[in-house]
């Protein structure tokens, strides 16, 4: 993705609460690896359960508040998928992570959304390693650029209908 400025990340959250107006930027922000990552995603340091991620969509900043849900103890032994970078992971490297809709209505408040995540936040890691080639395959460079393609727009998506909870409540009334 391209640099952005601290000022664009900050406004690109869809789903800040009304108490939440503060975006926390991450100590290494100004060594941010633009060019390998397809989000910008951190942990709020004061606050490791929020993480923020920061894509862009049609050249805009578009970026998601999440937090981290609880263990889920039944699901311990199992490997699980990330849901942006599709890497099966041990089950302590993905976690769940909702996204609280935006919403002015009290009754919406628990409207969220679930997205498996690289606990880390680094799908980045993943996207960049190498495949193993067969003969016909595509290049490698070439593998890399559809994987991130399909990141890029699985994250967009998600974001996307993230806030689009809140254009469907407008219209209702
Ligand atoms: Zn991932």
């Amino acid at each position: 993705m391209r640099p952005m400025t601290r000022e664009e990340v900050r406004a690109s959250i869809v789903n800040l609460g009304p108490t939440e107006k503060k975006v926390r930027l991450p100590a290494w922000f100004d060594d941010a690896p633009w060019h390998r990552i397809d989000y910008l995603g951190w942990r709020d340091m004061r606050a490791p359960k929020r993480a923020y991620l920061v894509t862009e969509a049609d050249d805009q900043a578009l970026g998601v508040l999440l937090r981290q849900a609880p263990n889920d103890a039944a699901h311990t032994s199992r490997a699980l998928m990330c849901d942006l970078c599709r890497s099966t992971r041990r089950f302590n490297e993905v976690s769940l992570f909702t996204a609280q809709r935006p919403s002015r209505d009290k009754r919406e408040r628990l409207n969220t959304l679930g997205l498996h995540l690289c606990t880390d936040l680094d799908c980045a890691v993943k996207m960049h390693t190498k495949p193993i080639r067969q003969t016909f395959d595509p290049l490698v460079d070439d593998i890399i650029a559809t994987r991130r393609e399909g990141m890029r727009s699985r994250t967009i998506a998600f974001i996307r209908s993230v806030s689009d909870a809140q254009r469907t409540t407008r219209r209702q009334r």
